[in-house]
């Protein structure tokens, strides 16, 4: 079985070196002129200052331009309740983390909409969890996507690179919802609610109804649409964090990956930022220190070869003084992210990964220089 061919850009440097990894990763021959090209990244929480440098997308921006492509950054906004959760809030927060139209030269595309649910329904042929996902307008409607990722641990998902990026971040909040949860449905707490009966409008399942002068929930009648979450204004309706088990989650990605990429067929690629590895994602608004050295970029036309040589890379580097892997006495070449995520299967993962078609656990490395 042939080798999938991964690029690595040594970490001193690695600005300079992007675009020969650009080129020489496939990425470049790929995009025809007039592409519209979707680089997929996270713009970071508020409060958060190891999250993706703005130069390395700037970079990747004038890259995509040179080759003929019509660039825009994009994300989509989430779940929880924080300063990413709405459009509005998300478009303030990559402002002030750097990301403009102006610094970045091209548009900042929040893709699911004003309220986290617009996008299209991709049936798929093969799933691990459930048999459709919803995919955010603007991506969908892209004709490249660059997956943007920054390396970093995740509590639910183990190792957060290029697959949790797209599975994740291209979807809308429905998906996202059967996602995280086992059960897909939220919670409801009477105490925050402020009866605007916004819940009882968009409900398609009617499991939201008034009921002498209260409002009141049968989560019996939810088919885990989303909806609630997005338009409650007062946090009265959540996600069920406490339900969400780390390897449903690792199934419910692969099926998003898979859905995400069926659209593209060919004209995808994958970059993984190595800077900054931090033990939680860029979703906590607080910074940890780094759980080891910085690894360099790693980019490769196929996503499983390109996490899995990433995963590999992190696991080889020493554990950074001081980081929560040093204080665990994690060394050199010990499993850093099943010992810093314990509820999540790392190994089960990238099997899964591969049995459902993602891509090839087998790889071989050139360093650009
Ligand atoms: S997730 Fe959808 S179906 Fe379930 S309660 Fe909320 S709006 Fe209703
Ligand atoms: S949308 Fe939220 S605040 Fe409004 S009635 Fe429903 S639960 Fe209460």
């Amino acid at each position: 079985m042939a080798k999938s061919k991964v690029f690595l850009v040594e970490p001193e440097g690695a600005w300079q070196k992007i675009d020969k990894l650009f080129s020489r990763s496939g990425i470049k021959d790929k995009i025809d002129p007039g592409d519209i090209v979707a680089i997929k990244l996270h713009f970071g929480e508020l409060g958060n200052t190891r999250y993706i440098h703005p130069i390395f997308a700037r970079k990747l921006v004038d890259l995509v331009k040179e080759a003929g492509g019509e660039p825009f950054l994009t994300d989509t906004t989430t779940l929880y309740k924080h300063t990413r959760e709405t459009l509005f809030g998300y478009l303030e927060t990559a402002a002030r983390n750097g990301f403009t139209r102006e610094t970045m030269g091209c548009p900042i595309i929040i893709a699911d909409g004003l309220r986290g649910t617009n996008g299209e329904w991709i049936e798929l042929a093969s799933f691990s969890k459930f048999k459709r996902v919803k995919i955010a307008r603007a991506i969908y409607e892209s004709d490249f996507l660059i997956s943007l990722a920054h390396i970093t641990l995740h509590e639910a998902a183990g190792f957060a690179a290029s697959i949790k990026n797209i599975a994740m971040g291209c979807a809308t909040k429905e998906t996202k919802l059967a996602m995280h949860a086992s059960e897909a449905k939220p919670v409801y707490n009477e105490e925050k609610c402020t009866r605007c009966l916004r819940c009882i409008k968009v409900c398609p399942g009617e499991a939201f109804y008034e009921e002498e002068d209260r409002i009141k929930y049968e989560p019996a009648k939810c088919i885990g649409c989303g909806e609630c979450i997005a338009w409650c204004p007062s946090g009265a309706i959540t996600v069920p964090w406490s339900s969400v088990l780390a390897y449903d989650v690792q199934r419910g990605l692969v099926d998003g990956f898979k859905g995400v990429v069926s659209i593209f067929g060919e004209k995808v690629g994958f970059i993984n930022l190595g800077f900054d590895i931090t033990p939680d994602c860029d979703c906590f608004g607080r910074t940890s220190l780094p759980i080891t050295p910085d690894i360099g970029i790693v980019a490769s036309e196929d996503p499983l070869a390109c996490d899995k040589a990433s995963y590999d890379l992190v696991i080889g580097a020493p554990s950074y003084p001081g980081s929560r892997a040093d204080k665990k006495g994690i060394k050199k070449g010990e499993d850093k992210i099943k010992s810093l995520c314990p509820a999540t299967e790392p190994a089960k993962f990238w099997k899964l990964c591969q049995k459902m078609g993602l891509g090839s656990l087998n790889y071989e490395t050139e360093i650009i220089r």
